[in-house]
């Protein structure tokens, strides 16, 4: 085995040093998970509820040190944190709701003597590589629904969500799930990697396209059920129709909420020509309101970048932007002190020469950009490899869904953004991935359809 170290990215200091899995260790809980899973596959569902149920309720007996773990290993805002792991109790009772209908057997025809039904049946064993950035919900999208439908999960939180994700593999074995049924693979990219080598049944994995793309060549000669939940450049677009000043207080939430660090957070805003600098004026003067400072202080909003490595990306971008003929709103620097701090910025007079409206930023940076109207803004807005989510802000809900309908996108928001809700499916098109979560669609997807033709004698 060898050891990582989790740091606290908001000031720098070690927390603690965590042994990581090593391939031999991997092989072999990822063997003990293989012959766990038929006995829990056979549990009658009310008992894989009752256990997702405690597990539910752990994490609410503890939200508040839970919290407090998250918030110190990625710098989270501590009230952004409770926030997910109240979100969290949503989701949960949306899955234990929905488990049920969702895999029902289903008789699809019956004629005389021929009886034709569909049997949702569990994948086996499968791996959930997970990312760090909303760790309990990413996680629990995926490991919730595939636990209820009989899997053994094998999951790897994020590096920079260790601490975290052992205290989720505690919550399960304490709330009755079988040690080898739900299990943590600790360790970085080379412990992923080892993961992908055992013989699975599924990978669910959420984070950036470039490790996507490496686990899908990985993966593929093998015809693994593969899921990607990968990155996106979330483009918005505000009509001249809409009221200026409750369009940007309502998107600098959505572009800054988790100091930006939100695959759905908004990364391009397109205005209509017409309330352009009213609407510049009032996203400035919100964004200026957000206190940034001590993730641990609830006054704050903008906490830290969770990985050291994006404060040059962020840079990067700005520079570029600047040098292209970007204005500079407000912010571009690093907070200066210990830790990854990253001001909240707003770059104008941008397009989409500059990589600030082209590459994922996953910080607390956007680009407006001025537009004459519906046409260029569709134009605009599909101008990207990803196709995550995208959003319209007027009255005009005719006008929204034609603009909508025409921009590529897994999700669609009128005078919203940055939402996600159980109910709805979770995709992406183009390079945000393949495959989907959440939704009744989203407990399926840990099934595979067994067909039954059945003619009486
Ligand atoms: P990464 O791709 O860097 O990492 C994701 C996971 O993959 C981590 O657990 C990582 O481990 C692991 N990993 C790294 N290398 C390998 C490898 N060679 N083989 C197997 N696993 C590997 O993404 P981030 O964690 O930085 O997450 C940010 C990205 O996630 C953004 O692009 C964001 O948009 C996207 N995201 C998408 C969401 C969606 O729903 N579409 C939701 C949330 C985030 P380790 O961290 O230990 O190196």
């Amino acid at each position: 085995m060898n050891a990582i170290d989790i740091h606290n990215p908001a000031t720098g200091e070690r927390i603690t040093s965590i042994e990581a899995d090593d391939a031999a260790t991997v092989a072999a809980k990822a063997q003990r998970a293989r012959l766990a899973q038929p006995a829990w596959a056979a549990l009658p569902l009310a008992e894989r509820q009752a256990c997702v149920r405690r597990f539910a309720a752990g994490v609410q007996a503890e939200l508040d040190d839970l919290a407090v773990i998250m918030t110190r290993e990625t710098g989270k805002p501590i009230r952004m944190a409770r926030n997910e792991l109240n979100g969290l109790m949503g989701r949960i009772e949306f899955f234990l709701g929905a488990v049920a209908a969702a895999t029902a057997t289903e008789t699809v025809h019956a004629d005389g003597g021929m009886t034709e039904q569909i049997e949702h049946v569990p994948l086996g064993v499968v791996a959930n590589i997970s990312a760090w950035n909303y760790p309990w919900f990413v996680g629990g999208n995926v490991f919730v629904p595939a636990l209820l439908t009989g899997n053994a999960v094998l999951y790897k939180p994020s590096e920079y969500a260790t601490l975290t994700g052992l205290a989720i593999e505690r919550l399960m074995h304490a709330a009755g799930v079988p040690r080898d049924v739900f299990t943590a693979v600790v360790g970085g990219g080379q412990t992923g990697q080892a993961l992908l080598e055992q013989p699975i049944d599924g990978l669910f994995f959420t984070g950036s396209h470039a490790t996507g793309a490496r686990i899908a060549q990985a993966l593929g000669p093998r015809m693994v059920k593969l899921q990607l939940e990968l990155g996106g450049k979330d483009p918005t677009y505000v009509c001249e129709d809409a009221d200026p000043r409750a369009a940007a207080e309502s998107l600098a939430d959505g572009a800054m909420y988790n100091t930006g660090q939100g695959c759905c957070s908004v990364e391009r805003i397109y205005v209509h020509e017409r309330i352009h600098d009213a609407f510049v004026a009032a996203f400035v003067e919100t964004v200026r309101g957000f206190r940034m400072g001590d993730p641990m202080d609830e006054g704050t909003y903008i906490g830290a970048i969770t990985r050291a490595p994006q404060l040059a990306v962020l840079e990067g971008q700005v520079a570029d932007a600047l040098a292209r003929g970007a204005t500079l709103q407000c912010g571009g620097h690093r907070r200066p002190g210990p830790g990854n701090g990253f001001e909240p910025t707003v770059l104008t007079e941008v397009n989409h020469s500059m990589e600030i409206m082209r590459e994922e930023s996953f910080g607390p940076v956007v680009g407006i950009q001025k537009v004459s109207g519906d046409s260029e803004a569709v134009a605009l807005m599909n101008d990207t490899r990803y196709g995550l989510t995208a959003g319209v802000y007027t009255p005009d809900e005719a006008r929204a869904r034609a603009v909508l309908s025409q921009v590529h996108a897994g999700t669609t928001y009128w005078n919203c953004c940055d939402r996600v809700s159980p109910r709805l499916p979770w995709s992406g098109c183009r390079d945000s991935g393949v495959g989907l979560t959440l939704s009744t669609h989203g407990i399926q997807t840990f099934t595979r359809p067994r067909a039954w033709h059945l003619r009486q004698p």
